[in-house]
């Protein structure tokens, strides 16, 4: 398995909390989906993380939020254009067959950050049929929203009213329907995780339909 030093190229901070870090990618492939082990160099802690670039970029990128108290994510806020990590991967089998992405509606739910592999899906494969579906607290966690088309992404806000729709992820799916052969995509915390599966097998979709990336 590839593991190695490389230079943190850039870092972008959204808010507070949350932000993305720039890393070289030297000639490393990846399938988007997949992500990397990450820790500052000389440190024993490592955690995964999506990719959030593209396939073609000549960089990774990952979308970090600093978890109070947290053992990396403190640290990974702290570093400096220049600064080193270590990366391990890419790896990981979240990723989407050519023939889903190229016959069968895709549906992704997230929370948070966990919308970072779909981007990686979104502009990595422009033919996917997709829909984006992704829970945040406010209007201004929905990072890099212009890069999704306008009737694609759909935005549940639970703490203010500027998104597309006021509520959780599930209250929006439980409304909703789907295409008989949509492929759902889940990334984020694991109890949105089990309870969209939950609503999603009650309106009739089997669990061959359904992956999961769980973050937490
Ligand atoms: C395959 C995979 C991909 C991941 N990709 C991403 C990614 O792209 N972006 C990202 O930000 N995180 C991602 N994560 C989560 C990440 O690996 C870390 O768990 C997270 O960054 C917290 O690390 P920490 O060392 O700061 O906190 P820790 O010291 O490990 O955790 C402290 C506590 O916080 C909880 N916690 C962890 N994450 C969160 C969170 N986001 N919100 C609230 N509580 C949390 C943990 O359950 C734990 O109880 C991914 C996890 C997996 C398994």
């Amino acid at each position: 398995m590839y593991h190695n030093i490389h230079k943190i190229e850039k870092i972008s901070h959204l808010n507070d909390s949350t932000f993305i870090l720039q890393i070289e990618r030297r000639d490393l492939k990846f399938t988007p989906g997949q992500h990397l082990v990450v820790g500052k160099k000389d440190d024993k802690e490592f955690r995964q993380y999506s990719l959030y670039n593209g396939i073609n970029d000549d960089y990774f990128q990952i979308l970090v939020k600093e978890v109070e108290n947290g053992l990396v994510t403190p640290k990974l806020k702290n570093l400096k254009e220049g600064d080193e990590v270590e990366i391990n991967g890419p790896m990981g089998y979240f990723t989407l067959s050519e023939s889903t992405r190229k016959n069968l509606p895709v549906v992704m739910i997230a929370t948070g950050t966990g919308i970072a592999p779909f981007k990686s899906f979104v502009v990595s494969y422009p033919e996917l049929d997709y829909k984006l579906i992704h829970g945040v607290r406010t209007a201004e966690e929905a990072y890099d929203k212009e890069l999704y088309a306008k009737d694609k992404y759909i935005l549940c806000t639970t703490r203010d009213d500027k998104g597309t729709v006021k509520g959780r992820v599930t209250d929006y799916i439980s409304t909703k329907t789907f295409h008989k052969d949509t492929q759902f995509y889940l990334c984020g915390n694991s109890e949105m995780i089990f309870d969209a599966m939950e609503i999603l097998k009650e309106k009739g979709f089997s669990a061959n339909q359904m992956f999961a990336e769980v973050y937490f």
